[in-house]
């Protein structure tokens, strides 16, 4: 072999890809890669239910509004987001958000809060009592490493005392997960703050260092100037043929005839593959496996998650009494208000709303609130307006809504999640060729998935290469 490619062997190795989200369509794109380096002919499927890929991750574009039903943004430097965007020619689309956006608010008390941004900035954050504050600061002195997993919240408390772990972790993990930082592991959901406590001992040095590390590492908020389904349609078109929309896979089983798996689709026909990667929500992954392994299902079918509505307002600028700033607010554990976040999209991003016109998404339901996603579209717009006029004084009616929701919202990796997946991964060591993807099990975040999907692709093809 010269340069990793040689003449493509004869035999095809057949791999499926079930489930077009993002996850999906990185590891069919990285499986295609591995095919053309390892030199062997590939018969690559890609079968999606819905009837467009892209999964949660979709791009809303309207009279000049760009409106994002999912992520609006990577936050990555270099790596296998770079050189994903460079494969697929996407680096002239890229764009960065405004350094304005680095302002993030809290409404805690009935009213907006500058986060702090460093420990001299923490010393003025009012929602803390001034005991709250020196307790985070004397973190340096009493900071420990433990060996156990723990909540985000244990954790937090232990850093940085239990009213930081409160409205700062609290806050943060409501607005990022939807979730509760007394159920999610702090070992799952964020790795890299147990990172810092074994590299560092204390948060407050972790984060100096971290900071310079992230200027090595030139990680920054940036998306595409058509939005994050720019990167859809690109791996879409990319993959071509390949990719099957309107193409729900409805079983799966051991092919009596030879080593691999068969799909079925909807018309009752089967499908021959090497290699089968369920890269679909947690409960279509423990449907689909059940007949294979009912102990394997069952676990992934506990992998939790809470709905999310979500409202898209365009408003004529002047129709707040405080103008929107920054990348928008979380909301305490502790308000009545019933938003879990806000963002000011047209503050992040150039081109995502017409000029004078200002465009934020609410976002609401969660854990904390489940049922609110399937309330009507009149209910989660009033919702909206209530929480942002309690937020900014909403003076003037929107000029525009839309109304979203994502019923699977976003799974929770609660304290024993990365047992769970031990537990998985042992029984799915019974089904060579048997991989799963997505955003259940190693990182919610667009970045990790693309990372993710170089891990899925390597396994798929061990196997595949021994076929
Ligand atoms: C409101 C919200 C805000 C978010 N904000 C951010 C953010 O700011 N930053 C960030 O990094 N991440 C964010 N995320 C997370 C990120 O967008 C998701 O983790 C990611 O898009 C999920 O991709 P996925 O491929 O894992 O799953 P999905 O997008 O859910 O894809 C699964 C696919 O499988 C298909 N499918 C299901 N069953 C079958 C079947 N039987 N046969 C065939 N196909 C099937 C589904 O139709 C779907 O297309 C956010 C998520 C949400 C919901």
């Amino acid at each position: 072999m010269q340069g990793g490619r040689t003449t493509p062997s004869a035999t095809p190795v057949r791999v499926a890809v079930v489930g077009a989200g993002l996850g999906g369509l990185t590891v069919a794109h990285a499986v295609r890669r591995h095919a053309t380096e390892h030199g062997r002919a590939l018969e690559l499927e890609v079968w999606e239910a819905g009837e467009r890929p892209g999964g949660q991750l979709y791009t809303w574009r309207e009279d000049g509004f760009l409106i994002e039903w999912a992520a609006n943004a990577f936050r990555t430097g270099l790596g296998p987001t770079a050189d994903l965007v460079e494969r697929l020619g996407l680096q002239g689309e890229q764009v960065h958000a405004d350094p304005a956006a680095n302002r993030r608010y809290v409404f805690h008390g009935g009213q907006l809060h500058l986060l702090p941004s460093g420990p001299i900035s923490l010393l003025s954050f009012s929602p803390m009592s001034p005991e709250g504050r020196m307790r985070v600061l004397a973190e340096l002195f009493l900071a420990q490493r433990v060996d156990h997993e723990e909540s985000v919240h244990d954790y937090a408390s232990r850093h940085i005392g239990p009213e930081a772990a409160e409205v700062l972790l609290g806050t943060m993990v409501r607005g990022v997960y939807g979730g509760d930082a007394r159920l999610l592991s702090v070992d799952a959901a964020f790795p890299v703050m147990r990172e810092m406590e074994r590299d560092h001992r204390s948060l407050v040095i972790a984060g100096l260092a971290g900071m310079s590390k992230r200027m090595r590492e030139g990680k920054t908020t940036w998306s595409f100037r058509g939005g994050m389904g720019t990167l859809i349609e690109a791996l879409a078109t990319d993959l071509g043929a390949a990719l099957r929309t309107a193409t729900p896979a409805l079983g799966l089983a051991l092919d009596p005839a030879a080593s691999g798996y068969l799909l079925r689709q909807r018309d009752g026909a089967t499908r021959a593959f090497d290699a089968v990667v369920l890269a679909v929500e947690p409960e279509a992954a423990a449907e689909l496996l059940e007949p294979l392994d009912a102990p394997a299902a069952r676990e992934i079918a506990g992998i939790p998650s809470g709905p999310i509505g979500m409202v898209a307002l365009a408003f004529a600028r002047e129709a707040f009494r405080t103008a929107p700033d920054g990348f928008g607010f979380l909301v305490a554990p502790s308000e009545d208000l019933r938003l879990l976040g806000t963002l000011v999209e047209s503050n992040v991003f150039p081109g995502r709303a017409p000029a004078g016109t200002v465009l934020v998404r609410v976002i609401m339901g969660g854990v904390a609130e489940p049922e609110l996603a399937a309330r009507s579209d009149d209910e989660l717009v009033a919702v909206a307006l209530d929480g942002l006029d309690r937020a900014w004084g909403v003076t003037g009616a929107p000029l525009r809504t839309w109304v979203g929701r994502q019923n699977r919202g976003i799974p929770q990796y609660v304290v024993g999640h990365g047992a769970r997946l031990a537990r998985i991964e042992e029984r799915l060591l019974r089904f060579p060729g048997v991989h799963l993807a997505g955003n259940a099990y190693r990182g919610v975040a667009v970045g990790r998935l693309v990372e993710d999907a170089e891990r899925v692709a390597d396994a798929v093809w061990q196997v595949a290469a021994a076929a």
